[in-house]
């Protein structure tokens, strides 16, 4: 929202974090509409980073997106 918003506003009744398309998980934000698991809506790519080990060794959350993105073909994806 712009400016400051009333405060009854500002918790935006509960969940600010719906589940995402890509990955699944209950971290895409409604606002901000970026998921900050697998960072959907920032870029194509998988958000990943080499000093979090848990995400680069993570199998399946790979899989869940390769299994989404061979539902949709077409689609130019890349991990
Ligand atoms: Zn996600």
């Amino acid at each position: 929202m712009k400016g400051t918003a009333a405060k009854g506003l500002k918790r935006n009744k509960g969940r600010l974090h719906i589940r995402c398309r890509r990955c699944g998980s209950a971290s895409y934000h409604k606002i901000k509409s970026v998921c900050s698991t697998c960072g959907y809506g920032n870029s194509s790519k998988l958000r990943r980073y080499n000093w979090h080990k848990k995400t680069v060794t993570k199998k399946r959350i790979v899989s869940k997106i390769k299994r989404h993105v061979s539902r949709r073909k077409g689609n130019t994806f890349k991990l």
